[in-house]
Parts: C-alpha cells; sequence; structure tokens
C-alpha cells in the first residue's frame, strides 16, 4: 500500500480495528498505527480468555458519562444484535453466561481475527485496511487539514485521525493517557480520568475483614444512587468481586458504600426469628444465609452473643437495620493497575455523538474507551467500542 491514506486511526484494539473495517469496506484507505507487536492485546486477555463480546441488554443507561445521552446515537445505531449478528457470519460459538453477558465458546482469539478479516474484507470493494504494529505514535502535527504523524522516526499523513488509543488502566500491558495528552493538544477538555471496576482497599478497623480474605457472598452494594445485586468478595486489601467492581467506577473518594449481607431478608427477619427459634444464636441463624466465617465476624462485630431469646427487640432490630447496610469507608481503589476500564476521558462536549467527530477540530475524531463513556462490568465497554467505532468509521 503506498503512503496515501484517507484516515489514520491511532490504536488497533477493539474501537480502532471496528473502525477501520468499516471505514475500509465503505472504500476508505486506512492506516491502524499499533505500539504493540500485535493488534488486540486487551480482546484477547478479556473475559478470561473467552471474551465477554457484548451486553445483550446494553442500553445508555448501563453507561457513565458527563453527557449521559451522548451515547445514545451510536448504541442505537449499532446494537448488541448487530455484533452478535457479526459473530455467527463467522460461525464463532457463543453462550450468555448471566445477565446478559455473550461469552465466546472459544477463543477471545477468534473475535480478533474476525475483525482482522472484517479490514481485508475492505479489498473487496475498493478500500484498504493496513495494521502496521510495532509503530508507537509520538507526536501528531495539524497543518492545512492534513493530520501528519510520527511513528518510530516516519511520518505518514492523511486528511482524517481517529484516537482510538484506549484509556490507562492496566499500564503493564503499555495503557496510557497519551488520548488525553492528544486531545489536550488540540485544545479539547478531558474530564479528569479514574480507575473503574476496580478493587477497593480497607484500612483502619475495616482491615480485620482480612481475615475472611476469599470469602464471597451475594450481596447488594450501593455507592450513591447506584447499586448492583452480585456477589462481593473480600481480599487481602479490601473488596472486590462483581457488585464491589460495577460501584467502585460510581464511588468517590472519601464516599462510604453501602453493602445489604441480607438481600433476601426484609421485614423483622431477626425478630421472626426470636419466635420461631429463640435458642438459636445470631451466629447460627446467619450462617443460614452467608459462609460460615462471615456470619461469624458479623456477629461477634455486632456484638450479640446470647441465644435469640435472650436478646432485646430493640437490639435485633438494630442488628437487622446495620446488617441490610454495613458501611464501609473504603481507603482507597487498587488504581490503574487493577483497573478494567477508565472513567472519565475526552471529553462528550467535545464530540459529535453521531459521528464522533470533534466540533473544533474536523477530520479528527475519538472513539472507544478514549472517550468519557464507560460500560458497566458484563460486555458493555466492548459494546461501546464497536458502536462507536462503526460511528465514526461510518463517517470518515
Ligand atoms: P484498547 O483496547 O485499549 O486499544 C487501544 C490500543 O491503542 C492498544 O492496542 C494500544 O496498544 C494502542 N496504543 C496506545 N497508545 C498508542 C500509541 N501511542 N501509538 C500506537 N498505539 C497505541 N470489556 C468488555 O466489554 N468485556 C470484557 O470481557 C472485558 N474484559 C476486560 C479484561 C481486562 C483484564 C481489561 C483490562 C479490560 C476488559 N474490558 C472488557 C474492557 C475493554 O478491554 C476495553 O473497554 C476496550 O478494550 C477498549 O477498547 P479501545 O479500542 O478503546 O482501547
Amino acid at each position: 500500500m503506498s503512503d496515501s491514506f484517507d484516515a489514520i486511526i491511532l490504536g488497533a484494539g477493539a474501537a480502532g480495528l471496528m473502525c477501520a473495517a468499516r471505514a475500509g469496506q465503505l472504500g476508505k484507505r486506512v492506516l491502524v498505527l499499533e505500539k504493540a507487536e500485535k493488534p488486540g492485546k486487551k480482546i484477547l486477555i478479556s473475559g478470561g480468555g473467552r471474551c465477554n463480546f457484548t451486553n445483550i441488554g446494553a442500553g445508555p443507561a448501563n453507561y457513565l458519562s458527563g453527557n449521559p445521552h451522548f451515547a445514545k446515537s451510536a448504541l442505537a445505531r449499532y446494537t448488541p444484535r448487530d455484533f452478535l449478528a457479526l459473530i455467527e457470519s463467522y460461525d464463532i460459538a457463543w453462550h450468555e453466561k448471566t445477565l446478559g453477558q455473550l461469552f465466546c465458546d472459544g477463543s477471545s482469539k477468534q473475535i480478533v481475527e474476525m475483525l482482522l478479516e472484517e479490514c481485508a474484507q475492505s479489498r473487496k470493494v475498493g478500500g484498504d485496511v493496513e495494521v502496521r504494529c510495532n509503530a508507537e505514535v509520538t507526536a501528531v502535527e495539524h497543518e492545512d487539514g492534513r493530520f501528519a504523524v510520527m511513528a518510530n522516526g516516519q511520518i505518514v499523513t492523511a486528511p482524517a485521525l481517529v484516537i482510538a488509543t484506549g484509556g490507562p488502566s492496566i499500564p503493564k500491558m503499555g495503557a496510557t493517557g497519551f488520548a488525553y495528552d492528544l486531545a489536550r493538544q488540540f485544545g479539547l477538555k478531558v474530564v479528569e480520568p479514574r480507575p473503574a471496576l476496580v478493587p477497593l482497599t480497607l484500612g483502619g478497623e475495616e482491615l480485620l475483614f482480612r481475615e475472611i480474605s476469599g470469602v464471597s457472598a451475594p450481596v447488594v452494594a450501593s455507592a450513591g444512587k447506584a447499586s448492583f445485586p452480585e456477589a462481593a468478595l473480600f481480599t487481602h486489601r479490601g473488596l472486590s468481586g462483581p457488585s464491589i467492581l460495577q460501584i467502585s467506577s460510581y464511588w468517590k473518594p472519601g464516599e462510604e458504600v453501602g453493602i445489604d449481607f441480607l438481600p433476601q431478608s426484609s421485614g423483622d427477619w431477626l425478630l421472626d426469628r426470636k419466635r420461631e427459634t429463640p435458642r438459636a444464636t445470631l451466629r447460627s441463624v446467619l450462617r443460614e444465609a452467608l459462609p460460615d466465617r462471615l456470619a461469624d465476624i458479623l456477629a461477634e462485630k455486632l456484638g450479640i452473643d446470647t441465644e435469640l431469646g435472650n436478646a432485646s427487640d430493640k437490639a435485633l432490630r438494630a442488628a437487622q437495620e446495620r446488617l441490610k447496610r454495613w458501611t464501609f469507608r473504603p481507603s482507597g481503589t487498587e488504581g490503574f493497575a487493577k483497573a478494567e476500564v477508565t472513567v472519565g476521558g475526552i471529553s462528550t462536549a467535545e464530540l459529535s455523538s453521531k459521528t464522533m467527530e470533534a466540533k473544533k477540530v474536523p477530520g479528527l475524531f475519538a472513539i472507544g474507551e478514549a472517550v468519557d463513556v464507560t460500560g458497566w462490568l458484563g460486555g458493555y465497554n466492548f459494546q461501546w467500542a464497536w458502536a462507536s467505532g462503526v460511528a465514526a468509521g461510518e463517517a470518515l
């Protein structure tokens, strides 16, 4: 391929590859520059190697963003069913694990191979996609309506540029805030990035929960107005598990996290138990609902060690209330090193929600995790990568 391109896409991740395939199949000549030695590295490790490639129920309500309406247009124009149809056209076997989360039966590699084949298909319609690996972009300049991109000492130019370099989560894999630096260079605002879908750390007295590291229980975890009924896991450093990862995206330093340890119980459950089984202890009734070690530590912390028949109604009501809303004050998160995604990023106020093009800089686009749109755990982040990639790919 010659060095004359209609568009240059920075980053061969989920969003960049999808964008390239769509633009290529619409007849564009596209160059994708990828700093890693191979494309789609985050796809390869995703979903425990099976890639949770979408969530069948994905809609705007499943995303955090400075503008909750921003994702609507792209998500409506490229839906989870559209991606599923693509997967099926490649005979990739899949299954629903839980809560609408769709995974490959085989391996995440199938998704990367499919995206590369979609890129290759563009040749049939007069387009072309070249994916150049080991090509780290270090500088971009914009002059006379063309973007000049420097990668490995070489300069390539095109009238359109797509920022698809993702967010800074998992720096060990080479993730950086490059997208934000570039956006700022072009005068675009960046919403302060924070680690999301990340374990929370505990300090002080709450460190006692360390004793039950490895224990998990089905709870409802909440932070602010957000709450998620899924499992929580006690870890050596604090709290993890799906419900905690979900609320970590909403949690802000200094705030409390609430945990309902008895999501199935309502009314005066403990008083009813006192009447039915007055010889039982708090520890023994909690052991019916929760893992033993968790039941024991909660009973100990509530300080009720008599038989229920000997405890006052007031004390049991207070205990039940506490079990329904146990509050933790996390000392922090495990940071970008352990975060699955990033909350924040290139401000949606700077971009067209239809095309992902920067309003101030014609020809400049931003897609995927680089943008201030962050999905819940469960396939939502890839769906945003596909949908925003398609929106920009069609506009290029
Ligand atoms: P990325 O996939 O991060 O791609 C960006 C690309 O740009 C990378 O290949 C990077 O090497 C390249 N790049 C960066 N800087 C430069 C540069 N200067 N020059 C050239 N190239 C550059 N989401 C789900 O929906 N389902 C899952 O199952 C899931 N599992 C995950 C598991 C883990 C462990 C992690 C970390 C994330 C997971 N996610 C999952 C989130 C998902 O991977 C991301 O939301 C998604 O990959 C974002 O796509 P992207 O294309 O915007 O960015």
